[in-house]
Parts: C-alpha cells; structure tokens; sequence
C-alpha cells in the first residue's frame, strides 16, 4: 500500500494520500506509450550499459572478484565514487516494472544485479564498491565527496520498491543492514555527519514506513538538523553549494547544486510530515517559491549554470548555456509531489506537469535509448564548442546519473496521477489510466480516457463505487483559461477555474463525467526580469512547450534568421510525420537574414516583412533532437 520512494510512501501526516502501487495503471495513450518503450528498449539497454561501463562489475569485485574499479574521472582527475547508485537506480525501476507484469529476461537481469549487490556487502553491512576496492574499506572518510550515504539512499529506495511491488525482501535486507551500519556510527548518539550529497534523508523515512523501525526517521531528521553547520567545509564551490551554508529550516531561497538542493527538501517535506514539523514544511514552500518565479525555465528545466551545477541568481535563465540538468527535473518532480501531498495545493500538481512533460521527458529520445544530461533551450546553428550530452543524446555517460533516474521515474509514473482523502478522489494528471482509490464507505474504481496531452476531453467513468457520496476532485491547470464540467446523467456544464472542480454526489457505476480544457496555442511572453530572452515570444499548447528545430525548415533558411510576426496568430497542426496524435504548431514567422555591418548586437533588416504567410512548424520540446540534432530554439525573437 503506497508510492515508491521516487514517489514516497504512506503517512499520516499527508494531507493526499497516494493511491499505492498497483492501484493505478496506464491503460494507453501518451504516458503509456512513453513507459511501455522505457520497460521494453530502456531498461534492458540499461542493464547492457551497467554491464558495459563498470558498475556491475565494481559490486563483483568489492565480492571478492579479481578486478579494479572502473569508473570515468571528473574533471579534477577524482575518479566518480558514486556508480553503485546506477545499478540501485536501475534496480528500483525494474522493481516497478516487475510489480505491474512479469518479464523474465528484465527478472533474470535484475536476480543477477541483486545477488551481486548482496554478495559486495561486508559482515559489517557496510556496502561501498569504491571504498571497499579504491580507498582501503575504512568507511566514511570523504562525506563532502563520497557519496556514501547518497549511495545508500538510492539502495533503500530500490529496496522499498522491491518490497512495495513484489513482497521481495531481498534488497530490504540488505538496505537494513546498510542503514543500521550507518545509524550506529552516526545516530543519535553518534558523530556528527551529513552527505554531500543529499538523498538518503527521504529513503530514511520511507525505510521507517518500511520496517516500521523509527530509528531511520529519526536518523533522517538528525541529518537534516546537522545541515547548515558547516560539517562539510568551503569544497570546491563554497557551503552552499551542499547547502550547508545554513539551517535546512532557515535558508530562505534554493542555492547550489540544483539535484542536491531539491534532493534535500524532498526528504524535509518527509520529515516534516512524519513529525508534523509544520515550519520546517513552510521552510520548503518558501524556497519552492523562490524556486518556481525566479530561477525555472519554462521547461520546468532549474539549474542554468554549468560551473557547480547550481542555480544561477533570481532570473539568471539563458536559453542558451542552461544546464537543466536531467536528474533536476526529476528531483523538481519529486519534491513538487511531495509538496502537493503534504498541502493539496493544485499549483504543486501544475509545477509537476509542467516538469514532468518538458523537463523530464525531453531527457529521453523517443527510442528509450539515448539520453540528454544538460537540457538548453536554445542551439545555435553555428557551434565551435559545446560541453558533451549539450546538443544530442548520449546512449551513457561517463558520470551516468540521469538515465537510470528517468528510468525509475517512468516506470512509476502512473503513481503520480492521482490521490484519496476523507473525501473522495483528486486526480491531478490526465492520461488513461484505471485507478482503484479508498473512499468514504469502500473502494472506488475509475476509468479515466483521454488523448492528453494533445486533446483537452477527459472523461471519467466511475466503474464501480460504494453507494456513500463522495468528492470527485479534477484539476484544471493553471494554464487553462476555459475549462468546461459535465457531471453524470447530464448535469449541467459548469465553467471550471484553476485548481481542483468538484463534484460530489453517491456515485454509481456507470457515472460519467467529461472535463473539457480548451488548448489554444498560447503565446508565452518571459519575465521582463530574464534578460537573456527579453523581447522573445515561446509558443505553448496544453501542458507543452514548443521549439523551432532546424529539421523544420526550407532549406538556405537558418533558425537566427526567423522572427515572430506578431501580425498573425500561432495555429495547432497535426504532426502525422511525428506520429499520429503528434499536434505541433505553425508559427508565424518573418525572415531578417543578415545582420548589418557593424557589431552582432545591431540587429538586421527586415528583409521577409513582405512575406506574409510563412510560418515555421514547431515542435514539442520534448520531441527535439530526434531527427538529427541541429539548431532548436524554444524563445523566438520578436
Ligand atoms: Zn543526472
């Protein structure tokens, strides 16, 4: 009963209940298809790419196996000592995937990875291939950099999924044992110390829900009141960047690395449920503010510098050198799901959407095998340079965090759809799907049909509920600016506003509602406050954003050449040659294809003004760089 760890279990203190695993299937449509190729191309590729690049075969040789660590350097020359976290990562997706359908060659895969984690543990419980073959196997000696403890989170979580899924307590045991070494030297009682790395915080808690052992929770929270003292030093890039430059419950914006940062409010959120710990709760929610209104790209990408991965200042957001790291969406989406749990506020739910289809999904090819690290939002035509992973997808990388975690994530993404209260049922993303939820009197079973994201009807279908009434909760998106409600047995439509529409009534079986979200293209205009794209325009439909590619040009004509022309209104189109849902959209552009002589800034002629009707098909972001990686730009200068 509950979500995973990406997802976060049952607690007392939600004020949403998560459907639990099992109780909510993709049953088609967009996100479907999206898991289906995750299960089916990535996972094994997954699997191929750990047995490839080392990982798998750090755990055999940390068993006893002849062998060296092998691993990539960064760019310090430090060898990455955190590559057991991929298998782990890998291991919690297959966990998912297992749970809702069979799959021997994945179930075979995955028996091999886990006698190999369980086999590399010490008699002590300690667990580390790369202390354990590189550094000497005395435990915590580097936890700025170690990624010890961050290693561990990761082993909970695949062990909690694997429990929650299948009832298989293989990995539970191990993680126990992994937990229990590092409560005992670093418990309540114990010395003082935090990872730099944040992310066993929110495992912790869930490996008390777990095992019903409050040891790790307590643990979890120590961790967190540990932060900000300055236990991990200046590093590289100075406190923040660990965010240990200040108390968890009073550092007021995000800072630093952007995967640690929302890593670590994801387990404050858990914490503060658990111990209802309400200002540690608004400490998050404050820097979640902060985080959404100055410091995320439309895409729901964060983190635009490159240097230490961070958050650049309020408004520091150029298209161009964003980072947006993969895992930083991820983790947005993970903390924003916790956040809406723990308070039932729709903005949460939008912020997840928002993420989810434009910062997570473009970190996937539509081929499940190739993957994205760094997401801009503007590649130019003419490159000199530009960092790896930056323009086209890999199908691993040297440092291999992000693939395995969109991994994880898509296997479980049907927990994120909806939620139970007292009151009735809240769903708060659109896809087909079949949901079981608890309600007032039993259990209600929906069918919920939709050909989101490209078409804005969804039609919910009670297929079999208890004869109390209860509240039927569906969100309209912040972006929505007319939403329609149909109640069963024809009800009158109602006009529904932002947040959640309601019906509430003794549902029966056969019950039908229909929300109705108009998808207008929406022509997006940036905070004035972000300088690199003042003056552009972003094309938006639903809860996607847009891009110019190359690929969708004449040929002669570059992507700097195109302005918008605001004369004319942006139009939807079918994308057969995408696939057969596939709604891109036709923008209206003019041609200025040379700059004058004089400096880059001095802008061009409008030489295309006479030529009304062009106009320049763009595509979902998400889909980018599957057709040859080229120029892409998703703001578009006036
Ligand atoms: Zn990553």
């Amino acid at each position: 009963m509950s979500a995973g760890p990406g997802l976060s279990g049952q607690a007392a203190g939600w004020r949403l209940r998560p459907l639990g695993v099992a109780r909510a299937r993709l049953a088609g449509g967009f996100l479907a298809e999206r898991q289906r190729v995750n299960r089916e191309q990535t996972l094994p590729h997954g699997f191929a790419q750990l047995q490839r690049s080392g990982p798998l075969e750090n755990l055999r040789t940390a068993a006893g196996g002849d062998g060296r660590y092998r691993a990539a350097a960064d760019t310090s020359g430090a060898t990455f000592p955190f590559l057991d976290s991929d298998v782990y990562k890998w291991l919690e997706a297959v966990g998912w995937e297992l749970g809702r359908a069979p799959d021997p060659a994945l179930a075979a895969a995955a028996d091999e990875a886990i006698g190999l984690v369980a086999a590399a543990q010490r008699p002590d419980g300690y667990l580390n291939s790369y202390v354990q073959v590189v550094t000497g196997g005395t435990p915590h000696t580097d936890l700025a950099w170690g990624h010890e403890f961050y290693c561990a989170g990761h082993l909970i979580q695949a062990a909690v999924a694997w429990q929650r899924a299948l009832g298989d307590e293989r990995l539970l045991e191990v993680a126990v044992r992994v937990a229990d070494r590092i409560d005992k030297e670093f418990g309540p009682t114990g010395r003082e110390g935090v990872d730099g790395h944040p992310g066993i915080e929110m495992a912790l808690v869930d490996l008390t829900r777990a095992t019903g052992d409050g040891r790790y929770l307590a643990l979890a929270a120590r961790m967190l009141e540990l932060r900000g003292k300055g236990l991990l030093g200046e590093g590289r890039f100075g406190a923040a960047y660990w965010q240990d430059h200040l108390p968890v419950r009073e550092a007021p914006t995000v800072a630093g690395h952007a995967v640690r940062q929302l890593y670590l409010d994801s387990g404050a959120v858990e914490v503060a449920v658990e111990l209802g710990d309400d200002g540690l709760l608004a400490a998050v929610e404050r820097r979640w503010r902060d985080l959404v209104q100055t410091r995320m790209y439309l895409t729901g990408g964060t983190g635009s510098r490159h240097r230490d991965e961070s958050f650049g200042d309020p408004y520091e957001l150029p298209p161009d050198r964003a980072y947006a790291e993969t895992c930083a969406a991820i983790a947005a989406v993970m903390l924003g799901w916790r956040l809406l749990l723990a308070t039932g506020e729709a903005a949460y739910a939008d912020a997840v959407e928002r993420v989810l289809y434009n910062g997570v999904l473009p970190g996937m090819s539509l081929t499940g095998t190739r993957f994205f690290y760094v997401n801009p939002l503007q590649r130019r035509t003419a490159r000199a340079w530009e960092p790896p992973g930056h323009g086209e997808r890999a199908p691993w990388y040297p440092c291999a965090c992000c693939p395995p975690n969109l991994m994880r994530t898509l296997s479980a993404l049907e927990q994120y759809l909806a939620t139970s209260d007292a009151g009735g049922v809240q769903l708060h993303q659109y896809a087909t799907a079949d949901l079981r939820a608890a309600v007032p009197g039993g259990e209600v079973r929906l069918a919920v049909r939709t050909g989101y994201p490209w078409q804005g009807r969804v039609t919910v279908e009670v297929v079999e509920a208890p004869g109390r009434p209860w509240t039927l909760s569906l969100r309209v998106p912040g972006w929505c600016r007319s939403a329609t409600l149909i109640g069963p047995g024809g009800e009158r439509p109602r006009a529904a506003g932002p947040g959640y529409a309601e019906l509430s009534r003794p549902w029966r079986a056969g019950d039908t509602t229909v929300l109705d979200l108009e998808l207008p293209v929406r022509v997006t205009e940036p905070d004035p406050r972000v300088d690199a794209v003042r003056g552009c325009v972003a094309m938006e439909r639903g809860p996607l954003v847009y891009c110019l590619e190359s690929a969708d040009l004449p040929p002669g004509v570059a992507l700097e050449e195109l302005r918008w022309d605001p004369r004319r209104a942006p139009v939807a189109v079918p994308r057969p040659d995408l696939g057969e849902v596939v709604v891109g959209v036709a923008v209206p552009v003019v041609r200025a294809p040379s700059n004058g002589p004089g400096p880059a800034g001095a802008g061009g002629e409008e030489a295309g003004a006479g030529g009304d009707g062009l106009s320049a098909g763009a595509v979902p972001y998400f889909a980018w760089a599957n057709r040859g990686a080229e120029a892409m730009r998703v703001w578009i200068p006036r």
